[in-house]
């Protein structure tokens, strides 16, 4: 339990959860002002319509404002959709493996991974290109082991796996076949060539907002692969024809994705300054792992750490359990590793504070020197 004073009015306790996730303080004002009444307009940010000019002018700048900050290039459509990362499993294979005789490829370097590859083979031909289950997914494959056949549908891959801690911190190498990556965990941390890829997407809950709203950056031609026999909603042309908004969007989730957007751009810098901010705080820790002699026994690959989901184990899962009980009697929340995986997983996505990371770091240190 978090003790009562840490949870006053006035206090908020460090959010380490792999999402939804720790939101900006910036951003959560905003959106308070807003709740009741959104400047000229008189009604609440989840009372309008999304017809409205208010929410015309939400989207267009959210819109423009993601190209602006992604540096998306002409060639690629940004669309906003419903159905979290999940269903862009489904509706990636639906619009560009249905009907193909060819296979799409994919890299699985952890359990979102494999969970894409696994719903692409209800719509065609899949070929696994690298699994990294023989080692738990503790790193990524050398540019050597990755053989794409260049007739391929796609290549996927997931940017940063959330649950093992293992991120790319290159480009794959995969010729002409379309790139499609799953960014979910790491959308908006860092800076990325969009033009590299055919297709990225990303729930906003991790990096970049709430859960409600997804993003899907494509490029423009790739839409031409989508088959008429698609249920209107599960087409990709039906959300980049009607501008984001063929039904009712969740406004309110586009609202802060705009909000988180405009936090970036104004607060931060951009995501070259999001990077940074985002390695200086996963330095703090991996540089602790690093130092404790084995205590904090790391899980992904020094080569691939993620820089947002950092994943690691202590001797037993005994101190473990304490580990985490302590913390939480600090105030630092939701250090609970994913079942699969076991441990401890702090989550350290762009609006964890330094302070957060220094203030865990403070306290894994005490830990080890109370435990040894
Ligand atoms: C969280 C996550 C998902 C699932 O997102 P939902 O919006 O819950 O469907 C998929 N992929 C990655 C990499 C994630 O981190």
């Amino acid at each position: 339990m978090v003790p009562a004073s840490l949870v006053s009015k006035t206090k908020r306790v460090f959010n380490f959860s792999p999402g939804p996730a720790v939101l900006p303080l910036e951003v959560l004002e905003q959106a308070r002002e807003d709740l009741l009444s959104l400047p000229g307009v008189g009604i609440s940010i989840l009372e309008i319509s999304h017809r409205s000019p208010a929410f015309d002018q939400i989207l267009e700048s959210t819109l423009a404002d993601l190209r602006s900050i992604l540096a998306v290039p002409e060639s690629h459509d940004i669309v906003l959709m419903q159905g979290g990362a999940s269903l862009q499993f489904s509706m990636l294979p639906m619009n560009l493996l249905r009907g193909q005789s060819v296979p799409a490829q994919y890299l699985i370097t952890g359990t979102w991974g494999a969970l894409a590859a696994k719903e692409a083979l209800r719509e065609g031909r899949v070929q696994v290109a690298w699994d990294g289950a023989s080692t738990q997914y503790d790193r990524l494959p050398a540019d050597e082991e990755i053989k794409i056949d260049p007739a391929s549908a796609y290549v996927h891959v997931t940017s940063n796996e959330t649950i093992q801690g293992v991120q790319w911190n290159r480009d794959p190498i995969v010729g002409k076949v379309p790139l499609v990556s799953d960014c979910s965990s790491d959308f908006l941390s860092r800076p990325i060539d969009v033009a590299a890829y055919g297709l990225i997407y990303a729930c906003a809950q991790k990096n970049a907002g709430i859960a409600g709203v997804t993003a899907v950056i494509l490029r423009k031609d790739l839409l031409e692969r989508s088959r008429d026999d698609l249920p209107t909603m599960l087409d990709y042309r039906t959300y980049s024809k009607n501008g984001s908004r063929p039904n009712t969007p969740p406004v309110f989730a586009i609202y802060i994705l705009g909000l988180v957007c405009r936090w970036i751009r104004d607060s931060i810098g951009g995501l070259a300054a999001m990077k940074l901010h985002n390695t200086t705080k996963a330095n703090v820790l991996y540089d602790l792992l690093d130092a404790s002699h084995g205590f904090y026994a790391g899980h992904s690959h020094r080569d691939c750490r993620s820089q947002m989901n950092v994943t690691f184990r202590l001797p037993t899962e005994e101190l473990e359990k304490k580990f985490i009980v302590q913390a939480t009697e600090r105030g630092l929340i939701d250090l609970k590793g994913h079942r699969s995986v076991g441990g401890i997983r702090a989550s350290i996505y762009n609006a964890m504070p330094i302070e957060g990371v220094t203030a865990l770091r403070d306290f894994m240190s005490a830990f080890r020197d109370a435990s040894v």
